[in-house]
């Protein structure tokens, strides 16, 4: 497997240190409001990575932290005028949701920053006693100077960086590179931790490099990842602390997501801007299920660009990625009715070739474009094949085997065959209804029960009346 490096910059063979064990550390979601498709964007490449390590025969140990607590999720919580834990709890369980729906595979670890903050303070005094930190107005603050690597990652011009200027905001751009907070001093109204350290609570970036340094083990990890905005100032910041606390590499090697862009309205020339909360451009699963989509074509357009180009996202796309995975499962259904007869040897053979250009594309960093390309292309062969009468029933199992091991690494197959398999309304749903029904019937409002039928037909479930009391099915 060859993995793009963004700490050297070049595309470089990957293996796990231990030669079995992928330890990894992905960054997860700020729960201060429901991920947008862009996170997603970021958190399905991840996933993808993680099965294409799978396939290579890897085990993984992954985390995918929830950073709950932070300036945004303080200062929403204190606007919605919630505890910091119940405010993000509801983001917690849409994160969980929505990755589900997505086909994301669970992860090892999913730990919150707050369960962890004792490892947190733990990685400041190990800092403080290794000489990197100094303490202002009660908060701490790493002293970037004392640590010479400092802008390895993000290749900051050292010229630039005004030494002994402080910043304590979370985000900040490049040319503003500061010594940066560790520990945030107590301030009314915000919740607060000790832990060792003087009333305050951690700074974003500490929560990322004590988690990993935690629930991972010894230093470095295998690997680290997130989007491509997390080079400056998180991970810089993140090697920095856990570098600096512990005199070991943090992470061998580093992946980062290219931007989900969106176009912008009403402008002469075309063009478009990263997906972001703060610009108010942002959509979520349940905008998406609104234009009549499922996450498995949005599955599948995030796969359709290399995770380290911009996609560029719109219905558009989505309509015409929902075309091509009908193409697709409309071929898987084509097998069930091949003509008899023993398995055609051209088949092996285009099955064989077809599956060593797949592996080929995923171990070249990761392009599942050119994998579903691959896909593609083999779909239109063989449905040439079965026009021509040349693709047997004798080959339907091995056809539907490569496939299925696409899938593995691409899991849109596979996601497709869930949703079909739920029902298209909630199960609590349509028992809700029709108890409405029953009560409207039973009130002779005849033509309120047939509203009910009538909205649950429109939404694909079929009411049947009988003896025994109504019965539904799918249509
Ligand atoms: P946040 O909740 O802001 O910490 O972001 C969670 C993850 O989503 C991070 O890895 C970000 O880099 C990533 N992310 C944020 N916006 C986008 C976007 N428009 N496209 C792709 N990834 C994004
Ligand atoms: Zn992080």
């Amino acid at each position: 497997m060859r993995l793009f490096n963004t700490l050297t910059r070049r595309e470089e063979p990957f293996a796990p240190a231990d030669g079995k064990t992928v330890r990894m550390y992905t960054c997860g979601l700020t729960v201060y409001a429901r991920g947008h498709i862009g996170n997603f964007r970021t958190f399905v490449a991840l996933d993808v990575l993680r099965r294409a390590l799978e396939f290579e025969g890897y085990a993984i140990r992954q985390v995918r932290n929830y950073t709950d607590v932070d300036d945004r999720t303080i200062a929403e919580s204190l606007k919605a005028r919630k505890p910091l834990r119940e405010h993000t709890q509801q983001f917690v369980e849409a994160f969980e949701r929505d990755a589900a729906a997505l086909g994301l595979e669970p992860v090892e670890y999913a730990p919150r920053a707050t369960d962890h903050i004792a490892a947190m303070a733990g990685m400041i005094q190990a800092l403080e006693r290794n000489g990197h930190t100094y303490t202002t107005d009660g908060s701490i603050y790493y002293k970037i100077s004392t640590f010479p690597e400092y802008g390895k990652l993000a290749r900051l011009d050292h010229a630039g960086i005004k030494s002994g200027a402080r910043v304590d905001s979370d985000k900040y751009e490049k040319d503003d590179a500061r010594d940066f907070v560790l520990w945030k001093a107590i301030k009314p109204g915000e919740p607060s931790w000790e832990a060792g350290l003087p009333p305050g609570r951690p700074g974003w970036h500490i929560e990322c490099s004590a988690m990993a340094a935690e629930l991972l083990g010894e230093l470095p990890i295998d690997l680290h990842g997130g989007g491509i905005d997390l080079i400056f100032p998180h991970h810089e910041n993140e090697i920095a602390q856990a570098e600096g606390a512990t005199n070991r590499q943090f992470s061998r090697f580093w992946v980062h997501v290219e931007h989900l862009m969106i176009e912008i309205e009403a402008e002469e020339l075309p063009s478009s801007e990263k997906m972001s909360k703060s610009l108010g451009n942002v959509y979520n699963l349940e905008d998406v299920a609104a234009q009549g989509f499922r996450p498995s074509t949005l599955r599948y357009v995030y796969l359709n660009t290399h995770y380290r180009k911009q996609l560029k996202f719109s219905w558009s796309v989505m309509a015409q990625a929902e075309e091509a995975l009908k193409r697709l499962t409309d071929f898987l259904a084509r097998l069930d009715a091949l003509p008899a007869g023993d398995a055609n040897p051209a088949t092996a053979a285009r099955l064989d070739e077809a599956s060593a250009a797949f592996a080929d594309h995923i171990r070249t960093d990761l392009n599942t474009a050119a994998a579903l390309g691959v896909m593609f292309e083999l779909v239109r062969a063989l449905n040439s094949a079965i026009d021509a009468g040349e693709l047997p029933a004798g080959d339907a199992a091995s056809v539907r085997d490569t496939f299925e091991r696409f899938d593995r690494v691409l899991g849109i197959l596979s996601l497709r065959r869930a949703e079909e398999a739920r029902p298209p309304v909630p199960v609590e749903d349509i028992e809700r209804l029709i108890h409405e029904r029953r009560a409207a019937r039973a009130s002779r409002n005849f033509a309120e029960a047939d509203r009910i039928r009538k909205d649950l037909d429109s939404r694909g479930i079929l009411l049947e009346d009988t003896t025994a009391g109504t019965r539904w099915k799918r249509k």
